[in-house]
């Protein structure tokens, strides 16, 4: 009997009401494999009292019979879900001046549609009335530039403040708005974070109900400094419903909620593709972004379909939630999320 059989053999157990098993949920912490004595340890983020009793009663069903298992021990330890965090109470924290709320943009890898999301989220927000602000902190791959079709460079106050460019009524920053030219940023590791800091600090935003941060991918050591840096009211994540993106966006999960950032929800991007026709194809596997919210006990905020006029808008500059909602699902599910989040704060 070795560890990895007793893994291998823990992939019967599925998580209940999943088809996946909690070995690659990536429940099982540690297994131990003694003479006569297996141990295993299993973490769960639920509320739900049935779901680690299932899992005991699975696992033990599992483990009892193989051949020289001895004596077998299931250690689930239950962790408090991370709270399906509303708004209300934090008015007046954000130490960015003349910012009101701030809602960061995650995702834990690149390429989901992070950017997209974020741009769309703006616009739609600034519909619903509110004065928005979007700031694009990808020191590396930045894209707000192309995604709203400004790309001067910005003029500076007495101060000595960025004075953000303006797009279809939203103040806009983006660090791709600082450099030269669009040959990649050489700078690496603290000055990196040092660099994004003092960008946040110092550009002169006017007056925002809300501020969308656009986060750099990833949950490294620049998305904590942002978090760090200002204080967030809270983070939408974005994913796809595919494998490799889930298990990014949980790391993303459990890195806000150790820093006590509030976790508002997922959402679900390339969610599907629909044809002509009418008939859906689930490019990324379906509803994966669904199931996730669901384990992860977060709200799911949204689901966005793979959509030709969303990329082609975004790359011209006039991004799909300009276009009133009737004329287009994806521009309703933008204004959907917005209304949403405003919800929140009520
Ligand atoms: P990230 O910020 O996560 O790296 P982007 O927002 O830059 O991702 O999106 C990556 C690419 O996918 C872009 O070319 C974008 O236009 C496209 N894209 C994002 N979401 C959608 C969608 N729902 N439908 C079609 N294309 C999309």
């Amino acid at each position: 009997m070795t560890p990895d059989l007793i893994r291998d053999a823990l992939r019967q157990v599925r998580y209940p009401g999943f088809s996946r098993d909690i070995v690659s949920f990536g429940l099982v912490k540690e297994v131990k494999c003694e003479p006569g004595m297996i141990t295993v340890r299993i973490e769960v983020q639920t509320r739900d009292p049935k779901v680690p009793e299932q899992i005991f009663r699975d696992c033990h069903a599992i483990l009892d019979v193989l051949p020289d298992a001895g004596t077998v021990k299931v250690d689930i330890e239950v962790k408090d879900a991370p709270a399906a965090a509303g708004l209300a109470g934090t008015v007046g924290k954000s130490s960015i001046p003349g910012v009101k709320r701030i809602i960061a943009v995650a995702s834990g890898k690149g390429g989901v549609g992070k950017s997209t999301i974020a741009a769309n989220l703006a616009v739609a927000l600034a519909a619903t009335g509110a004065k928005v602000g979007l700031c694009d902190c990808d020191l590396y791959g930045p894209s707000m530039a192309q995604m709203f079709g400004v790309n001067e460079r910005p003029m500076a106050n007495d101060q000595d403040e960025i004075i953000p460019l303006e797009a279809y009524g939203i103040q806009l920053m983006s660090m791709g708005f600082l450099l030269e030219d669009r040959s990649p940023v050489i700078v690496r590791g603290p000055m990196a974070t040092r660099y994004t800091q003092q960008f946040l600090r110092q550009v002169a935003w006017q007056d925002l109900d809300y501020l969308v941060l656009d986060l750099p991918p990833g949950t490294g050591d620049i998305q904590l400094t942002i978090v760090q840096t200002v204080s967030v009211d809270g983070v939408v994540i974005v994913t796809t419903p595919q494998e490799v993106a889930l298990i990014d966006a949980r790391k993303a999960v459990s890195m806000f909620a150790k820093v006590n950032v509030p976790i508002l929800g997922l959402i679900e991007n390339m969610a599907w593709f629909e044809c002509d026709a009418g008939k859906r194809y689930y490019l990324f596997g379906e509803a994966g972004g669904v199931r996730e919210a669901e384990i992860l006990n977060v709200p799911l905020l949204g689901r966005i379909p793979i959509d030709i006029a969303t990329r082609e808008r975004g790359d011209s500059g006039k991004p799909i939630a300009l276009l009133p909602p009737e004329q287009s699902k994806v521009s309703a599910a933008f204004h959907d999320l917005a209304d949403r989040l405003r919800a929140l704060d009520s």
